[in-house]
C-alpha cells in the first residue's frame, strides 16, 4: 500500500502502467442472453485495468457496454471466458462470496443516479455502508465525509428534490465512495447533464487520480474520453479505430456482439499484460478523498439493525399510502376484537331484575309423602336451629300457611268492615330477616313472645293501610282471635305477596290450628352468605333429617340470569366468519401494495444488490416493512375496537368485559397477516436481479 501511495506523489502519469497492480483482468468474456433472439451482447473481451488507472469505454448504444460494465462490477457473469478482479477468479465464486467482493471492492455510478427521494444528501450517502456491518454513527461520520470531498459539505442534510442533476450525480459519486472502492465503475455518469456540469463531475473524477481507485467510465462524450489515461474503443466488432489523435495512450479494443447473432471476434491487442503481477491484493485508495475512519465495530447486528432502519424509513416515506395499506386490517382486526369483547361484554350483564339476594336464598319444601296415619310435618321442632348451625347460613325462617283458616282479618277500628280476606301464616321470627324485611313501624316478634305463645302479629303495609293498624301496639282480629300488631313490614326483596299478608308466630300458630296438612305444608327459607348458597343448599337436608334425606326439596337459587347475549353465539361466528374475510381483504391490499411498490423500487432494489444488499437483505426490508404495517394495523383496529366496546358498555351502563388475551392477540393478529401478506413480494423482491433492476 505503500508504495502505492509512494507511487501516486511522483504522478501517475510518468509511472510506468505496468507497475501498478492489476485490478481487472478479463480474458476472452462472452455474455450470451438467451433469447429468442439470442442476443451476444459482450464477445470475447479480453482487457487488463490497473490501480489508479482511468479507462474510458466508447461505442455506440446497443454495442455491449453496460453488459460489459456489469460483468466487471459483479452484478452479471460471463457466459464464457474468465475474469479475475484484484487476482481472484470471479466466476468460480458463490453469489454469496461475489456480494461480499462487490461491496468491499465496487463502487458503482449510474446515469440516473438511484437517489432516495425523502432521505437527505447525507443518509444516501451513508446507503452505501448499510451492508457493511458499522453502525449508524459511524456510516454517517464516513458520509459527512465523503460529501466534503465532492464539494458537498454544505448540503448535507438537503433533500434530493432541492437538488441540481450535478449535485445529485455528485452524492451519487460520494455514496460509491464510502465502502473505498478499488474500482469505480461509472455508466454514463454525464448522461443527464449539461456540459458544465459535466465538467465538474470529470473533475471530480479526476480528483481520484491520487486514490490509486481504477475509474471505469462508459460514456457517448468526447469530453469523457479525452480526460481518461486509455480508451477502450467497444464497437460491434466490425469497427477497429485506434483514433491516431490519443497516440501516447494506451489503446485497447474489444471485439464484442451485434444483435444480429453474427458476432465479429477481435483478438484483443492492447493492455493484456503478462500475469506476474495477476494475484496481488486489489488496493485499498488511502487518501485522496476517500474517508479513513477506523472501523472496527463491523458486525451483522448492525446490518441487521440497519436493514430495519431501511424497512423503517421506507414506511415513513410513503405515509398515505401506508395508511390506505393498514385500513383493511385495521378493519379486519378491529371488527374481530370488536366483536368478542361485545359478546363477552354482552354475556357477562346480570338481569337488571336479578338481586344478589337472589343468589343467596335456599327454600326449603317438605316433599315427605302421607303415610296410612296421615300427613306428617317432616320439619323438625328445632328445624331452624339445625339449619341454622350450618356453615354460610345468615338468617333462617319457617313459615307455614295457616291450616283450615278463614284468613278473615278484621280490626278493631274499624268493627263495620269486619272482614278483609288476606293470607295469614305462621312463621319464625327468622323468616322476616330471609326475606329482607324493612319496618314502617315496629319490628319482629321477639324471642320471648315467640316462645311464650302471646298473641302477637306481624302485618304487612298494604293489608296495614286497608285496615287502618298501619302503627305497631294497635290490635286487630284473625279469625275471631285478638292480636297485637308489633310490626309493620313496609318493604321486602323478594315475596311481595307478604305485603298482604299477616303474620303470627309458628309455634303458636300450630298449637291454636293444628300441624301442617298434605296440602298446607311448611316451608324453609334460608338467607346465606354470598357464594354460600349453594353448599348450603347441598347441606341442609342432611342437617335437618339425617333419617330422611328424602323428605325435603331443596331449592337452590338460581344461576344468576345472565342477559341473552345481543349477538346469539351463531351469529357471532358469523360476524367473526365476516371480520376475517375483511382481514382478508386488508392482506391482501397489503401484499398488493408492497407488490406494487416492490416494482416501483425496483431501481432501488438494484441499487441495493449494487451496494453490496444479499436478496436476503431486500426480503428482510419488504418482510419488516409489511410486518411494521400489520402489527400498526392490528394495534390502531384493537384500540379503536376496545373503545368502541368501553363506550358501548358504558352508554348501556354495561361492565365492559374483554379478555386481554385478545387485546394482546389484535396485534399479533396484524402481525402475523402482514408477514403473510409481505411474503411474497419480498420473496419476488429477493429474486429480482441487479442487472434487470438497474436496466432502463
Ligand atoms: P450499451 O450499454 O452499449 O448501450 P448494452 O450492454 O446495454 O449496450 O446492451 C448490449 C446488447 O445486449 C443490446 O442489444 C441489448 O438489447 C442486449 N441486452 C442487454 N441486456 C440484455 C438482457 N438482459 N436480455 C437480453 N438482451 C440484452
Ligand atoms: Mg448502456
Amino acid at each position: 500500500m505503500d508504495e502505492v501511495v509512494a507511487a501516486h506523489e511522483v504522478g501517475l502519469e510518468s509511472m510506468s502502467a505496468s507497475a501498478q497492480p492489476v485490478v481487472v483482468r478479463m480474458t476472452g468474456v462472452r455474455r450470451r442472453f438467451p433469447g429468442p433472439p439470442e442476443v451476444i451482447a459482450v464477445t470475447d473481451a479480453t482487457l487488463t485495468i490497473r490501480a489508479g488507472e482511468h479507462v474510458a469505454i466508447m461505442g455506440p448504444s446497443g454495442s455491449g457496454k453496460s453488459t460489459l460494465l456489469n460483468i466487471m462490477g459483479l452484478l452479471d457473469q460471463p457466459s464464457e471466458g474468465t475474469y479475475l478482479l484484484g487476482g481472484r477468479d470471479t466466476t468460480a465464486l458463490t453469489d454469496s462470496a461475489r456480494t461480499r467482493l462487490r461491496q468491499e471492492t465496487i463502487g458503482f455510478v449510474f446515469q440516473d443516479f438511484y437517489l432516495m427521494s425523502g432521505r437527505t444528501a447525507q443518509e444516501n450517502v451513508a446507503l452505501g455502508l448499510v451492508y457493511t456491518g458499522l453502525d449508524a454513527r459511524q456510516r454517517h461520520a464516513i458520509a459527512r465525509q465523503a460529501l466534503e470531498t465532492v464539494g458537498l459539505g454544505h448540503r448535507v442534510h438537503a433533500m434530493p428534490s432541492t437538488m441540481s442533476g450535478g449535485e445529485r450525480q455528485r452524492v451519487a459519486i460520494a455514496r460509491a465512495l464510502v465502502n473505498r472502492p478499488s474500482l469505480l465503475l461509472c455508466d454514463e455518469p454525464t448522461g443527464n447533464l449539461d456540459s458544465a456540469t459535466s465538467a465538474h463531475i470529470l473533475e471530480i473524477l479526476a480528483g481520484l487520480r491520487g486514490s490509486g481507485v481504477a475509474v471505469v467510465t462508459i460514456t457517448h462524450d468526447p469530453m469523457v474520453g479525452a480526460g481518461a489515461d486509455r480508451l477502450i474503443q467497444i464497437t460491434d466488432g466490425r469497427t477497429f479505430d485506434p483514433e491516431p489523435e490519443h497516440v501516447g495512450r494506451s489503446r485497447q479494443a474489444v471485439a464484442v456482439g451485434s444483435d444480429d447473432g453474427a458476432p465479429a471476434r477481435l483478438p484483443s491487442v492492447v493492455g493484456v499484460r503478462p500475469p506476474a503481477d495477476v494475484g496481488q491484493p486489489v488496493p485499498r485508495p488511502s487518501d485522496g478523498g476517500t474517508p479513513v475512519i477506523p472501523r472496527s465495530t463491523h458486525s451483522a447486528w448492525h446490518v441487521w439493525s440497519a436493514v430495519a432502519g431501511e424497512a423503517i424509513a421506507g414506511l415513513g416515506q410513503k405515509v398515505s399510502r401506508t395508511i390506505l395499506t393498514l385500513i383493511g386490517t385495521v378493519v379486519g382486526v378491529g371488527a374481530m376484537v370488536a366483536i368478542m369483547g361485545l359478546t363477552s361484554t354482552a354475556a357477562g350483564q346480570i338481569d337488571a331484575s336479578f338481586t344478589a339476594l337472589e343468589a343467596t336464598q335456599v327454600v326449603v319444601n317438605d316433599a315427605g309423602t302421607p303415610s296410612p296415619g296421615g300427613f306428617v310435618n317432616s320439619f323438625p321442632v328445632d328445624a331452624v336451629d339445625r339449619a341454622g348451625a350450618l356453615n354460610g347460613v345468615q338468617a333462617c325462617g319457617v313459615i307455614q300457611p295457616v291450616p283450615n283458616a278463614t284468613g278473615v282479618v278484621a280490626t278493631d277500628m274499624t268493627p263495620t268492615s269486619l272482614g278483609v280476606n288476606a293470607p295469614v301464616y305462621g312463621a319464625t321470627r327468622g323468616y322476616f330477616e330471609t326475606i329482607d324485611a324493612t319496618w314502617s313501624d315496629g319490628g319482629p316478634y321477639t324471642l320471648f313472645e315467640e316462645d311464650e305463645n302471646l298473641p302477637v302479629a306481624v302485618i304487612g303495609a298494604s293489608l296495614a293501610r286497608q285496615l287502618g293498624v298501619d302503627r305497631a301496639g294497635g290490635t286487630m282480629f284473625v279469625d275471631g282471635f285478638v292480636y297485637r300488631v308489633v310490626g309493620v313490614v313496609s318493604g321486602v326483596s323478594s315475596r311481595t305477596e307478604a305485603l298482604m299478608s299477616v303474620f303470627i308466630p309458628l309455634e303458636g300458630m300450630q298449637e291454636r290450628y293444628g300441624q301442617p296438612t298434605q296440602f298446607q305444608r311448611a316451608t324453609m327459607v334460608i338467607h346465606t352468605r354470598v357464594g354460600a348458597a349453594r353448599l348450603v343448599a347441598s347441606e341442609v337436608a342432611r342437617a335437618l333429617r339425617p333419617d330422611a334425606v328424602d323428605a325435603f326439596a331443596v331449592v337452590p337459587p338460581a344461576d344468576p340470569p345472565r342477559m341473552k347475549s345481543v349477538i346469539s353465539a351463531s351469529m357471532s361466528a358469523l360476524l367473526i366468519a365476516l371480520a376475517g374475510v375483511t382481514l382478508l381483504i386488508g392482506l391482501a391490499a397489503i401484499a398488493d401494495t408492497t407488490l406494487v411498490a416492490v416494482m416501483e423500487r425496483v431501481g432501488e432494489i438494484g441499487l441495493r444488490r449494487a451496494i453490496g444488499a444479499f436478496p436476503r437483505h431486500i426480503m428482510s426490508q419488504f418482510l419488516l416493512e409489511t410486518l411494521a404495517i400489520g402489527f400498526l394495523a392490528g394495534l390502531i383496529g384493537t384500540s379503536i375496537a376496545v373503545i368502541g366496546v368501553l363506550a358501548t358498555a358504558i352508554s348501556l351502563r354495561w361492565t365492559a368485559i374483554i379478555d386481554p388475551w385478545i387485546i394482546l392477540a389484535g396485534p399479533f393478529l396484524g402481525a402475523v397477516a402482514g408477514l403473510v401478506a409481505g411474503a411474497f413480494p419480498a420473496w419476488k423482491a429477493g429474486r429480482i436481479s441487479p442487472i434487470a433492476a438497474l436496466r432502463r
